[in-house]
Order: C-alpha cells, then sequence, then structure tokens
C-alpha cells in the first residue's frame, strides 16, 4: 500500500512536492484557499523562476507557459549610473503566483491528487498527523505551525532589514534586453523592476525594498489600489528617473485592484525536520528557511529544496517507518546550499562590500563580467562565492 503524505500549504514548494510525489504516494494537499480564492485574491511575491527551477518545473511535468516576457538579462544601475546588462545562461520567468498556483492546483486534481480546503491551526497539527505516514508543512511566511528549531547560525536578524513594496502595472515601456532591472540607491534601499506574465497579460513589476524609515520608505499607511499607484509614480520620478522616462501617462496603472503588496520579512531559518511524540514532521519551502527577497531566491530555494526532499522520499518509499534520521538526511543534502544562498541573502542586505563594488564597475567595462554576476542569481553559489570568500 501507498503511503500517505499530507501537504499543508499549496505554494511553490507544496505544489512542487505533489507533483514529484504523486506516483509514489497517496498525496493530500491541505490548503486555506480553493484555487478560484487564489486566483481573485491579492498579489503575493514577485516570482522570478531561474533556468534551474524552470529545468525542475520540466522534470516533474508541471503545465508550460506560453510568453514574451522571458527574462533574459540582469540591468544593474548603482545611483545613478547604469553600469550593464549581464546575459543570464538560460532565460528566467516570472508567473504571477495567484495564476500559477490555481493552474497547478486544478491540474493536480484532475491528476488524482486529492484537496481539503481548510485553515490548519498550530494546534491541529497533531490531529492531521494522525492521518498520514508523514506532514509536510509547506505553509510559507505564515508559518510554520510546526514548531522547528531555529537554526540560530543563519538567522542573524531580529526585525526586518527591509520594507517589500510590490506593484504589478501596466503602462511601462519594457527594457531591452528584457530582463530584470536593479537599480541600488546606497543607503536608501533597491528597486526591482522586472517583466511579468499574469491573467491580466503582460504586467511590468516595479518592486522597492527599501531601508525602514528611510527616504524611500514613503508609503506607509497606504492602502487603496488609486493611492498606491499615485505614491509609486511620486517614488519612481523621484528616485528612478530611468524608469520614469519610460512610464506612459494615460496607461500607468495596476493592472487590477489587488495587485499591489506591502509587507515585511523577518529572515529565519530553521532545522526543517521535528520528531515530536516520536513522529516526524518536515517542513519544507518560506515556512522553514524565510529569507528576505532582495535576491530574488526564495521560490528558486524553496523548489531546490522541495525537489531534494521527493527525491528523499522517493528513495526511502519501501522503508517501513520514516523517524528522525530521513529528517536528518533531508537538512543534511539541503543545508550546503541553503547557507549559501542565505549568507549571500543576508550580505546583500548590507552594505555592499569594497570589492563587490569594485567588480561592479569593472564589469561595465566587461561582457563577460557582466554576465558572470548576473549569473548569480540563477546560480546562487557563485554569487556566495563572490561576497563571502576572502580574497
Ligand atoms: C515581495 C516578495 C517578492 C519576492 N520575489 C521573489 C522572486 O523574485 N524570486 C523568488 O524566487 N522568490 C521571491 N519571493 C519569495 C517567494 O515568493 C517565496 O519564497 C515562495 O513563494 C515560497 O513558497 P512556499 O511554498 O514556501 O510558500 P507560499 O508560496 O507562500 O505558499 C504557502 C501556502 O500555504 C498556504 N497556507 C498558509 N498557512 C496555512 C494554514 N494555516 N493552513 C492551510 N494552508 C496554509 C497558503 O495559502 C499558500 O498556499 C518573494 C517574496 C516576497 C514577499
Amino acid at each position: 500500500m501507498k503511503k500517505r503524505i499530507g501537504i499543508v500549504g499549496s505554494g511553490t514548494a507544496g505544489l512542487q512536492l505533489a507533483y514529484a510525489l504523486k506516483d509514489d504516494f497517496e498525496v493530500i494537499m491541505v490548503c486555506h484557499r480553493t484555487p478560484e480564492q487564489l486566483r481573485s485574491g491579492r498579489i503575493m511575491s514577485t516570482q522570478v523562476h531561474f533556468g534551474p527551477t524552470r529545468a525542475r518545473e520540466e522534470r516533474f511535468h508541471m503545465p508550460k507557459w506560453e510568453s514574451n516576457s522571458l527574462i533574459e538579462s540582469i540591468h544593474i544601475t548603482v545611483g545613478d549610473q547604469k553600469l550593464f546588462a549581464g546575459m543570464l545562461e538560460k532565460t528566467g520567468l516570472s508567473v504571477d503566483q495567484r495564476l500559477a498556483y490555481s493552474r497547478y492546483a486544478e491540474d493536480l486534481e484532475r491528476a488524482g491528487v486529492s484537496f481539503q480546503q481548510r485553515k490548519v491551526e498550530k494546534e491541529d497539527i497533531e490531529e492531521l498527523r494522525d492521518e498520514f505516514d508523514l506532514v509536510i508543512d509547506c505553509t510559507g511566511k505564515n508559518g510554520p505551525l510546526v514548531p522547528f528549531p531555529i537554526e540560530k547560525e543563519l538567522t542573524p536578524f531580529q526585525n526586518p532589514q527591509r520594507k517589500s513594496i510590490v506593484g504589478y502595472f501596466k503602462g511601462v515601456k519594457p527594457i531591452s534586453p528584457l530582463g530584470v532591472n536593479v537599480t541600488v540607491i546606497p543607503e536608501l534601499g533597491e528597486m526591482f523592476e522586472i517583466p511579468s506574465e499574469t491573467e491580466y497579460g503582460p504586467v511590468t513589476i516595479l518592486f522597492i525594498t527599501a531601508v525602514p524609515e528611510g527616504p524611500l520608505d514613503m508609503f506607509k499607511g497606504i492602502k487603496t489600489p488609486e493611492a498606491f499607484t499615485i505614491k509609486m509614480r511620486e517614488a519612481v520620478e523621484m528616485f528612478f528617473p530611468h524608469i520614469h522616462e519610460r512610464i506612459v501617462d494615460l496607461e500607468f496603472a495596476l493592472c487590477d485592484e489587488n495587485g499591489f503588496l506591502q509587507i515585511a520579512i523577518t529572515p529565519e531559518v530553521r532545522i526543517p525536520y521535528l520528531n515530536k511524540n516520536g513522529r516526524l514532521y518536515l517542513g519544507c519551502g518560506d515556512s522553514v528557511i524565510l529569507n528576505d527577497p532582495i535576491t530574488g531566491q526564495g521560490s528558486n530555494l524553496s523548489s531546490y529544496c522541495a525537489e531534494k526532499l521527493s527525491d528523499l522520499l522517493i528513495e526511502h518509499k519501501h522503508a517501513d517507518n520514516w523517524d528522525e534520521e530521513m529528517g536528518r538526511l533531508y537538512w543534511e543534502r539541503i543545508k550546503p546550499f541553503v547557507k549559501e544562498v542565505t549568507e549571500w541573502t543576508n550580505a546583500m542586505i548590507q552594505p555592499l562590500p569594497g570589492h563587490i563594488v569594485q567588480m561592479l564597475l569593472s564589469a561595465a567595462e566587461d561582457q563577460q563580467k557582466a554576465d558572470k554576476i548576473a549569473r548569480w542569481f540563477e546560480n546562487p553559489s557563485t554569487a556566495h562565492e563572490a561576497f563571502l570568500t576572502k580574497v
């Protein structure tokens, strides 16, 4: 008989796990939102999936996207100086999670995966565990439901280091070559301009990561789409003139009334397994590895961890019992990469080190160096090496 796995949360981690595990196990997804609620709800992220994540989606036969918004490059501007556009090795893609998650959930249901619609509370988790051979907590940044222990070595901050301010806009002429346009304003924060696909067609995401209480942290108290749009135009005009000149006045608007978001994340890494009362719980995705969005790695890392976890569970599918050893093996497999991504992300939150500024400046004169920097985002181990290896 197939083992029963309950996955709580149908986001990047939970959905990829379901695709990867569904043929070897009985998979039950538990999520508090229906596909329709997801589709019509608030945006959740900016979600650039780089080449390795897209390759995993292909490996697990997840539905493909037709898109004219493929991300080929990373543009870097520091202050008001445009430095370069580096080319990625493989194209990336950002699909609004509202659209992606609802489509995947419907597709999985058609493929025989069961869905239970309910919000699981922390106190319900043990009861839920009774129904399954394993529960995987994929509840994202609102989680975890299971008290996985904090990994102190990788959790240096007690407070958010950036305010994330995101709007999905129509009416911004795309940059060429199409890609993520990163502007760093030393001491104030950053802007990420990202082409993306939505239910409403292609949009340009304007994503500000503001140092709290600084001049870019200017969206406090803004609650309506109208006020958000006015404030974003003001911020772009004031701090990002190279984007402002591509705004088409009469077309500049959010793609829908839920196309904006403000959130501040306190980064936190947890050891993603727990043996409670002799029973194993695992965590995957933001519920256990929550980094600041500044390096755009959260979905990519969730997908990486989900792949390692599904491979491990399938390798051990005939074991009599899954115990703490399984959790330990899972953590051992993902920890080196989790550490690299987390340390790089935490370094990006700090003022850029002198040797990185030198690297960026010299890449302005050398396309190969520019391409190498762009590829930090698709292969963050190389970014970690550049930032943290002592020279
Ligand atoms: C502003 C912003 C920008 C970002 N940009 C990028 C980017 O460019 N690239 C990138 O790779 N990553 C980015 N990220 C991070 C990325 O969005 C997350 O890392 C990724 O979505 C994590 O996937 P997940 O499956 O762990 O969680 P989620 O995608 O958040 O999914 C969690 C799921 O759990 C469900 N759930 C939660 N609580 C419960 C409960 N109690 N009971 C039942 N169900 C529950 C939710 O409904 C949801 O379905 C960004 C994040 C933010 C906030």
